[in-house]
């Protein structure tokens, strides 16, 4: 799936939040529909505000309630040393992009559980206020029962609140691969076979015979007599079957570089610039001999100090490039520049310093330039036969 668009909401603890165009549409429908519904609870006509309010109020705490869904995963992935490119929600929902893989199984659980645990709190909690606030009876019959149950508005949005993300955690526990339900089989399957590739298989299987389901039973309500809720079942039945084929082949992918480090495919003898160089001495030296667009910089130690590019070098004016050091021209923000020589290599396929660079700066774990590590490389690397060595 991609989510090339979409607008950035915030950052929680630097994670990017970001909705999907299409994320907007359900949020409308939401607030046309409940509004309705709030009206028929409440007992007002069309031109009470009230019902309105409660309205935008439950489809802002239902995408609160996604959110939070997806931060549960995103802070066991982080806690477990897995980076989370960031989380976006769109029409079906939220996802948390991680950086790579799990590599182990007790990992893949946990992070899969993270998300319907937060989701079942939020049940909990919802089914507590609103038993508080309503009672038992009333929580019931408010949760159960649309239209007039004379109940509280604050009530009927809780009951809501609750039924929908009760509604959201059992859809994600279906073992439909990449749903979480689906990740938690592949957990299982790999924990029981010690083979990932295998275990992912096993669960994308699982996965696309729940799409074929869903598909089969969105048809059958398309055509008797409920269009709407058929043609949805059958669009997530459609993209869940997409997405486990698309994990499958990924798998099948990065299986390939199981086991190799940053070390085993990076250049292992990178030119690097002295920071205590003159400007001139790198446009000579350097840019006007190699030709590349820019070089990695290093310290009196070895140590990687940061990149310096070629339209940098030449900018600075002809009669100060003997007196400019390379050191002053340094962009300061190298920070992700850098990868540990020994991190797996799996781990720099979603890296977006990577994407952007097209490289990455292999240090060891004192900071000293060990090598380069190029997207070509990791490509090439990709492209071996499972099991080959990699061609260095
Ligand atoms: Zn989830």
């Amino acid at each position: 799936m991609g989510f090339g668009g979409g607008i950035t909401l915030f950052h929680v603890r630097g994670i990017r939040i970001s909705v999907d165009y299409s994320w907007f549409l359900v949020l409308f429908l939401i607030i046309i529909w409940l509004s309705g519904f709030y009206r028929d609870v409440l007992g007002e006509d069309n031109s009470a505000t009230g019902p309105y309010v409660l309205a935008v109020a439950s489809a802002l705490l239902f995408f609160g309630s996604i959110l939070l869904h997806e931060l549960g995963h995103a802070f066991v992935a982080i806690r477990r040393g897995i980076g989370i490119d960031g989380i976006t929600l769109w029409m079906f929902g939220g996802v948390a992009r991680m950086s790579r893989d799990t590599d182990s199984p007790g990992t893949e659980f946990k992070i899969a559980i993270a998300g319907p645990a937060v989701t079942a709190l939020i049940v909990l909690a919802c089914a507590g206020v609103g038993i508080a606030l309503a009672g038992p009876q009333g929580f019931r019959d408010a949760a159960l029962t649309e239209g007039d149950t004379g109940a509280s508005g604050i009530a009927a949005l809780i009951a809501w609140l609750g039924s929908i993300n009760l509604l959201v955690l059992l859809f994600n526990l279906l073992p439909a691969y990449p749903l979480d339900g689906g990740r938690i089989a592949r957990a299982i399957a790999w924990w029981r076979t010690g083979d990932r590739t295998k275990a992912t298989r096993f669960a994308a299987t699982l996965g696309r015979g729940f799409a074929y389901i869903m598909i089969g039973l969105g048809i059958v309500m398309f055509v008797s007599g409920n269009p709407v809720g058929g043609l949805w079942l059958a669009i997530v039945g459609f993209i869940l079957n997409g997405s486990a084929r698309a994990a499958v082949a990924q798998t099948e992918v990065s299986s390939r570089i199981d086991g190799l480090a940053v070390s085993d495919v990076m250049d292992r003898e990178p030119v690097a610039i002295p920071e205590d160089a003159s400007a001139e001495r790198a446009l000579d030296e350097f840019f006007l001999r190699y030709r590349w667009a820019w070089f990695p910089v290093v310290d009196s130690s070895q140590r990687f100090v940061g990149l310096l590019d070629r339209g940098t070098a030449d900018g600075v004016p002809e009669v100060e490039r003997a007196s400019t050091t390379v050191g002053d021209l340094l962009a300061r923000d190298s920070e992700g520049l850098s990868i540990e020589q020994d991190t797996p290599l799996e781990a720099v396929l979603g890296n977006q310093a990577m994407r952007r660079l097209g490289a990455l700066i292999a240090v060891d774990d004192e900071g000293r330039l060990r090598g380069v590590l190029t997207a070509d490389a990791v490509g090439r690397a990709l492209q071996q036969p499972a099991g080959a060595p990699p061609a260095v």
